[in-house]
This record gives structure tokens, sequence and C-alpha cells, in this order.
């Protein structure tokens, strides 16, 4: 599996200002930009075909060395504590696909939303998790991606995925980490999750339970973000929220982490932008 030399950042999508948008163009544009990373967004639909990952494979491979790192979000429409086996497969059947393209494109690193609590206990709902998860690798080790798969920690209290939980479940699967969005965490807190010292206990936490290696390996989301009682309402410009980004970077830099930092705000290129320019002053 890929093992970035360092903290690479990333737009969530193709770059704004990538001249004919595509995800060939995207790749080429994230490199001009001089960022080392792009997320592709499946969350809709998967919109790279079999065809085209070889080529994005060739890209972004060069010379031995990985031109640009790729991550990619899975569909939203992912549940799996769903009431009915089938919703439930649904679910695994689109982190498969994700996962099986993410591959093929050389890819890094697949993220995704892993389920809702339906008002459950949440320790039921871990379990539930879990073993979708069991099944999710028999169906996905017949082909042995060389990519993580990594459930998302969640912006709203209804939804499973708090940083103890993810934590737990990525101790329990070889080819599992968390993706850590400092963003939901401080949303489904109702904004707690902004201070340096909040920020050390996630990174504390994963070099604890999960070893150091984690750490330099990480898969971050992070914009600013509006919340209310329900927690995540929507994803905010830095300039206009109360996210202590600049306490993350700083965090980030203390653990010396490695890895992908995607920037989730509404001008994704622009917020990139300013993360990449304040850590590298760091
Ligand atoms: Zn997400």
């Amino acid at each position: 599996m890929i093992k970035p030399k360092k903290l690479l950042f990333a737009t969530a999508g193709i770059p704004s200002s990538t001249a004919n948008p595509s995800t060939i163009e995207g790749i080429n544009r994230v490199k001009e930009l001089g960022f080392g990373a792009m997320e592709m967004e499946f969350v809709h639909s998967v919109n790279v075909s079999k065809e085209l990952a070889p080529k994005i494979k060739q890209l972004v491979k060069v010379q031995g060395e990985w031109g640009v790192v790729l991550t990619c979000h899975a569909s939203y429409f992912i549940n799996l504590n769903a009431i009915e086996p089938q919703k439930r497969g649904a679910s695994r059947g689109r982190i498969t696909q994700a996962v099986k393209i993410l591959d093929a494109c050389g890819g890094y690193s697949c993220c995704f939303h892993p389920a809702f609590y339906l008002g459950m206990e949440p320790k039921k709902v871990y379990s539930t998790v879990k073993g979708q998860m069991k099944k999710l690798f028999n169906e996905l080790d017949r082909f042995n991606p060389d990519v993580w798969v990594r459930p998302e920690t969640t912006g709203k209290a209804t939804q499973f995925g708090s940083i103890e939980e993810l934590v737990e479940l990525s101790s329990e699967f070889d080819k599992v980490l968390p993706v850590v969005d400092f963003s939901h965490l401080h949303s489904r807190s109702k904004g707690k999750f902004n201070s340096k010292k909040e920020f050390q206990y996630v990174l504390e936490l994963m070099e604890k339970k999960l070893g150091k290696e984690a750490i330099k390996n990480m898969h971050i989301h992070l914009s600013g973000i509006e919340y209310s009682d329900k927690g995540e309402r929507k994803h905010l410009l830095f300039k206009e929220s109360d996210m202590n980004y600049k306490g993350v970077l700083e965090t980030l830099k203390e653990f010396n982490a490695k890895g992908v930092l995607v920037c989730e705000s509404p001008d994704s290129e622009t917020d990139a932008k300013l993360l990449k320019k304040y850590y590298d002053k760091l």
C-alpha cells in the first residue's frame, strides 16, 4: 500500500480552476497547484469507468514515485446498520464498488460514512457494523485490494462514528483505519473538539490503540462547519466558521502526522491553499 512520505494536501474533487474538468485534468491541475493529493468524489455515483482507471493509474505513478496520491469518498447512501438485509448488502456493494475503482486507479484510501444508530444502543450498532465489515472483507478479499478502507468520523450524534468507536473498529481489521474528520468531531459534539488539547487526545488515542504507524498513515477531512443542537448543518469556508484549523494543523505537525488531508470546504481549492500555506510555515 502507498505510504505518503509527508502530510499531503488535497482538494475534495477536481480543483475548481481546472480548465476542462475531468478526473485526468483534475489530477494534472492538482500537480500544477502544488498539492500532493486529490479526493475523487463518488458520493452520488462512481464516475470513473473501468476503462479509464488504468489510464489514471499510469498518470499518478511517475517514475516509481507517486506523483499524486488519490483517495475517494464512497456513496452517501450507506448504512451498515440498516434494518433490511438487502439495504445492508447494497451498502456493502457501494463500498466495494468504490474500493475496486480506487484500487484500479492506483489509489490510497477510500472513506465512507458507516451507519446510523436509528435509535439503537451504540454497542449493539457497533457489533452490527463490525459484522457487516467482516462480510465486506469476505467479499473484498476475493480481489485483495491494495487500498485502505476507512469509516469516517460523522457529523451528527445520530450517526455511528465517534472517534472512540472507529478506533476500536479499526483495531479489529488489518486494512481499516479511521478517516478523522476534525470538523465532524466538532459538530457532532456541538462545539467541543476545537482545542489543541482535544486534537491531541484524538492522535494520542490512535497512537495508543492502533500504534504509531497509524499517525504516519492518516486520511483527514477538514473544513469550516455550521452546526446546531443536532450536529452538522453544512460545511463553510474557514473564514466564516469557528473551526480552529490552525490548532488542527499545529497538532498534526507536532505529532509529525503523515498521509492525506482533504479540504472539504465549499471552496476546496482556495481553502486547501490556506491550509497548506499555514502548515508549510510551521
Ligand atoms: Zn464524508
